[in-house]
Order: structure tokens, then sequence, then C-alpha cells
């Protein structure tokens, strides 16, 4: 009886064993090429785009090194999807530059504990990059059917950790601040008094601000006792933020 059930064991150690070691590729071989291409890109990414210019945030460059942002393109921008500049998306909106979203990351100050906004969705590219840094993303996109498209897309790639809800991004959700980093992909004409009451002590607001659609001055802000404190990083375009912040 007891050799029997450690007989039992051992061969089941041994089903397990060749399991886990030569479990085969059941992919068809040129969904696997393909793959295979998108990950050699978005390595050459990494090093060629962001390790290589000032991206020095660790788990940024690994994180950024495992979203597939292939899935986040349009179908018929896929090849470009690791390229060195912004794509377009559905309803006339665009994915940023991986740098862009790489250096904006990068300005939150992620350790891995963060309860982060984000305002303009789009893809969900930006919220999946976050999602594997913090421990929970809300975001906002104006347009319903960009955020009912990325809340889907982000569910089925596994990024459960994000909330995605359509509405005016420049009122922020209340509901659930305080949060401990903010993150705006769409260029707002100053900053929102709303982004700000809802940043916790010590957190970090990353927008791009601009009376100008062609270029805008990037900034951090951080909420020092209470008190913004502003910084510029560099000068970027992003589409306009909609909605209240037009009407001012
Ligand atoms: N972060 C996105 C890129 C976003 S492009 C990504 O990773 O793909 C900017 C997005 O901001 C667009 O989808 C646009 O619809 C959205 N947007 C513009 N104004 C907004 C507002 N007031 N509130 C929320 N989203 C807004």
């Amino acid at each position: 009886m007891g050799q029997g059930l450690a007989a039992g064991f051992v061969a089941l150690a041994i089903a397990g064993l060749f399991f886990c070691s030569g479990r085969p590729d059941r992919r068809p071989a040129e969904v696997q090429t393909e793959e295979d291409a998108f990950a050699r890109r978005r390595r050459a990414m990494i090093s060629d785009q962001l390790a290589s210019r000032d991206i020095k945030d660790k788990k940024v460059l690994e994180v950024m090194g495992t979203v597939p942002r292939h899935l986040f393109v349009d179908p018929g921008s896929r090849n470009l999807a690791y390229e060195d500049y912004p794509l377009p998306i559905a309803e006339g909106q665009t994915i940023s530059q991986p740098y862009i979203v790489a250096l904006m990351t990068q300005c939150l100050e992620l350790r891995g504990k963060e309860k982060v906004l984000e305002i303009g969705t789009g893809s969900g590219y930006q919220a999946a990059v976050l999602s594997s840094l913090v421990s929970s993303v809300f975001s906002v996109e104006y347009h319903p059917a960009l955020a009912a498209a990325s809340a889907a897309l982000l569910k089925k790639l596994g990024y459960v950790n994000v909330q995605v809800r359509a509405g005016d991004g420049f009122f922020g959700w209340p509901e659930e601040a305080p949060f401990d980093g903010i993150i705006v992909t769409c260029a707002a004409r100053r900053v929102p008094e709303s982004l700000l009451a809802q940043l916790a002590e010590g957190g970090r607001l990353v927008i791009p601000v601009g009376e100008t659609d062609d270029v805008q001055r990037l900034v951090r802000v951080r909420k020092v006792e209470g008190k913004p404190v502003e910084e510029e990083i560099t000068l970027v375009r992003f589409v306009p933020m909609l909605g209240a912040d037009r009407k001012k």
C-alpha cells in the first residue's frame, strides 16, 4: 500500500517534470514567428529609444519590455507599433510615442504601492504600463467608445487592477481620491484645480499644459505641504483636453 502510494507519487512527479520542461508551444508557427518578431522590436525599442536617452528607471524599462504595444494600436499600424513616434487610434486620437510614455511614467516616481489616476485612457497602453508598476490604476476617457474598447482590451490581457470610466477627466475621479500620482495624456490649457485637489500630499501630477494645440510644456507638479510646486520637464505636443477645460 505504502509502496504503491510512493510509486504513484514518483509517477506523478515524473509526469510533472515532463509537462513542465517539455511542454510544446501549440501556437501556430506563423503566430509564434509574428510574436517573436514583435518581442524583438520591443527589445530594440527599449534599448534604442528609451535606455539610450534619459529613461533610467529600471522598472519602467522592464515593464515597457513586457507590454504588447502592438495590440493597443490599430491593426493597420501594428508593424509600426514599436517605432519612435505616436500613432493614430480611434476617434481621431493618438497613442503617444513610446519615449513620452516612458518619460511621463518615470516622472511619477513610482515605487509599487501607489494609487494612480490617468486622464485620457485612449488605447489603454499607458494604463497597461502603469498597471504593472502600482497597486491600482483609475483611468478616465472622454469618448465612451474608446473607454469601452480599452476597458475590454485591458481585461482580456489580464490588467485587472485598472478601472476605466467614460467622462470628463477635467474633474478627476473624486470618489477614489486622493491619488499618489496623476498622469494627464491630453493637453490642458491650465492645471485643473480639481486634479490638484485630488493629489495626495507628496503626490506627483504629470501634465502637458499650454494655450496652443501645437506645443505645450510638460510639467510635474508636486504637492508639498498642501501647495503645488511646479517644474518643467520638456516641450511636447498632445491632443487637446476636451470638455470643461476648453470652455473656460
Ligand atoms: N494614454 C493614451 C493616449 C491618449 S490620447 C494611450 O496610452 O493610448 C489622449 C486621450 O485623451 C484621447 O483618447 C482623448 O479622447 C482623451 N481625452 C481628451 N479630453 C479628455 C477629457 N476631458 N477627459 C478624459 N479624456 C480625455
